[in-house]
């Protein structure tokens, strides 16, 4: 059973943490935090609220299904869809749901994710930005990486934030469950930023602050000849090792 009140403090600190200046991952409106509060709903960032200081009417319930179904919806306004985001909500009386609320209503449904956050971090966009920036993200660099972040992310193109962002992450995010058989813990999106899912806060917040570190350690290899990259072996190694699984989920704070 969900402690929803639990689930709301932690999101809020978890916002606090991943809009920290220092990170550099969100200033201004940027970046959205949201948690699964019950079977049926998830708490999802409003919009028009800041991340290092929001509060907990910063944050709206909505309802899985409601939200779910403009995935289905082709061709949608951009006003119909805020109008059924709005619709979604469980008290009328809260605040309007991010438009990046489906995006985050689709993660949340997979396995193992109960919470999500998307942040536009400095670092990482200088690669998502970046013109090799597919190719640069391809390997991986150092075990710690692997441990927070996963053996591969997913790279979404460039799409219109939106309703059409969160159809396209949706079927790359099934593509990489098809192939791998579990979850990602990070998707890139080229010229926007990326998403952190996992299990617990604590998986989401580390994954977001090794991404800005890994990106900025991937930038300084460029100056020395590019990335020397471990092989598909050393990566798959550290994922499956016993011990980095225990280390995964002492920092996951996971039983
Ligand atoms: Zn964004």
């Amino acid at each position: 059973m969900i402690d929803r009140q639990q689930r709301l403090n932690e999101l809020i600190g978890l916002s606090h943490r991943l809009g920290d200046p220092w990170l550099e991952a969100a200033i201004l409106g940027e970046g959205n935090t949201s948690a699964r509060a019950s079977d049926t709903t998830f708490l999802v960032k409003a919009s028009g609220f800041q991340l290092p200081t929001i509060t907990e009417d910063g944050f709206t319930e909505v309802i899985f299904e409601k939200v779910l179904s403009l995935l289905e919806a082709d061709d949608i306004s951009d006003q119909a869809v805020k109008t059924c985001l709005a619709a979604a909500r469980v008290s009328q009386e809260a605040a309007h749901p991010s438009v990046e609320t489906i995006l985050h209503g689709l993660l949340l449904q997979l396995p193992d994710v109960e919470f999500v956050a998307h942040t536009h971090p400095v670092a990482v966009n200088a690669i998502t930005c970046a013109r090799d920036g597919e190719k640069a993200f391809a390997g991986r660099l150092f075990p710690d990486e692997i441990v927070c972040c996963g053996p591969r992310y997913v790279w979404i193109p460039w799409t219109d934030p939106g309703a059409p962002l969160a159809r396209r992450v949706h079927v790359e995010v099934q593509r990489f469950l098809d192939e791998e058989g579990f979850a990602p813990k990070v998707i890139v999106m080229q010229n926007h930023g990326m998403i952190a899912l996992g299990p617990t806060s604590a998986s989401v917040e580390n994954a977001t602050r090794m991404m800005v570190k890994m990106c900025k350690i991937l930038l300084g290899t460029y100056l020395l000849g590019g990335p020397n990259t471990l092989s598909p072996a050393a990566v798959e190694r550290i994922f499956t090792r016993p011990d980095e699984k225990y280390r995964e989920r002492l920092l996951e704070k996971k039983d």
